[in-house]
């Protein structure tokens, strides 16, 4: 059976053969954190455009500085000024932090190093040429290249788009992800479920989890367990960039989902991975979209779907797959668990001079509750059976 490694990299390199680039859009530069940038900004002038002084203290000529010179202040620069008075030698000027140093001066010595009678400033030591100044262009060339094509907008990468004055940037349209729930079990989240009913939530959590990944969810509701409810629902599926269907994948009577997929010539890349919670997990072109079809277990669901839905979203949304962001951690308690499968437990990851895991009591892949007072999932490789309390294990930090 795949591990999860090889199904990951399956998916991302059907995904990356089947990727035409996506459409675009403008968008005000405030709306676009987390969107994808589909254009490469460049610099409209040098950062700083001027010799930034980044202390507040006094525009001077290094050579005229050592411990106990003094010099006669002939002005005042704030923030915004447009310097026109040189410093010659023997003077200087006063300088705010985000002022323009000033012709002839080429340091700023802090405030905190001077002394103030009336006119003349007494140095307590030297500076070095260039000391507290940000030179001009030495953060960025103009017509340079700031920020390129294909990354992720997060709150400085935006900022730096406004800094250079892309009011507006293009960025990719936000792939479709159409979510369609299988169960005759299943009813709308809204209502009151029958005694042996259960509320449609992985609808939710894959609504929520493409959401979070900037993607646009396009909710189906649910197909019941009949050949022709998910022969009808799956189209419509189809028209977005990509299906995920929810329950319907292992080997019960009434699990339609592949069969069903078959009708419509998928192409199954695989249906099962060395995985739990999740095992029985479909990844399938169809009409050349890639199709998911997740175990039902509402725990089997969130996982399946950080794996191996995760890298093919991003690729869909014109960037490169994120990696998984492992982090190591001390287990807290003993661990026993079926060797063969990468076990994927919710646990809680406490962040202090060391981080320590403890894994959650919890009833297996259908017990949703105790996913959510987890904070991360503990990773046991397949080649443990039993995983003793200090071992250092890896862990996934999520809000999964
Ligand atoms: P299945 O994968 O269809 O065999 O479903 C496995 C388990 O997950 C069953 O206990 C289902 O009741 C439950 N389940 C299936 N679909 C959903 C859903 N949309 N929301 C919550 N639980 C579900
Ligand atoms: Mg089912």
């Amino acid at each position: 059976m795949l591990s999860y490694q090889q199904a990951r990299e399956m998916v991302i390199s059907r995904l990356a053969a089947i990727m035409r680039e996506p459409r675009t859009e403008s968008v005000p530069v405030l709306a676009a954190q987390g969107r994808i940038l589909a254009e490469d900004i460049l610099a409209d002038r040098e950062y700083p455009p001027f010799d930034r002084s980044i202390r507040d203290g006094y525009s001077v000529r290094a050579a005229d500085t050592h411990p106990g010179a003094t010099l006669h202040c002939i002005g005042e620069l704030k923030a915004g000024d447009t310097p026109s008075t040189t410093v010659q030698s023997g003077t200087c000027i006063q300088i705010m932090t985000g002022a323009a140093l000033p012709p002839g001066a080429d340091a700023v010595i802090m405030i905190e190093h001077t002394q103030r009678n009336a006119d003349t400033v007494t140095l307590d030591r030297a500076v070095q040429p260039r000391q507290h100044v940000v030179p001009q262009g030495s953060e960025q060339a103009a017509n340079k290249t700031v920020l390129t094509k294909g990354t992720r907008l997060g709150f400085a990468q935006i900022a730096a788009a406004a800094q250079v004055g892309a009011a507006q940037v293009i960025v990719f349209r936000k792939p479709r992800i159409a979510i369609l729930s299988t169960g005759d079990e299943v009813v709308d989240y809204a209502t009151i479920p029958g005694p042996f009913q259960i509320r449609n939530s992985n609808s939710v959590s894959l609504a929520a989890q493409a959401a979070a990944l900037h993607a646009e969810p396009v909710l189906l509701g649910n197909a019941k367990d009949i050949h022709d409810d998910l022969r009808e629902k799956i189209p419509t599926g189809l028209q977005a960039d990509a299906l995920v269907l929810s329950g319907g994948v292992s080997a019960g009577k009434y699990d339609l989902v592949e069969p069903v997929l078959k009708e419509f010539k998928a192409e199954t890349i695989f249906d099962a991975v060395a995985i739990r919670p999740g095992k029985p997990v479909v990844f399938a072109l169809c009409q050349g979209k890639p199709v998911f079809g997740l175990p039902g277990n509402p725990v089997s669901t969130m996982v399946t779907f950080e794996l191996f839905v995760r890298p093919a979203v991003d690729i869909l949304s014109g960037t490169d797959p994120s990696r998984l962001p492992f982090v190591e951690a001390v287990l807290t308690q003993r661990l026993s668990e079926k060797p063969g499968l990468t076990h994927f437990l919710p646990a809680t990851l406490e962040y202090g001079d060391q981080a320590r895991v403890t894994p959650l009591t919890w009833q297996g892949s259908g017990d949703i509750i105790a996913m959510s007072r987890a904070n991360c999932l503990l990773v046991v490789p397949p080649d443990r059976e039993t995983i003793e309390p200090g071992e250092r294990v890896r862990v996934l930090p999520r809000g999964l």
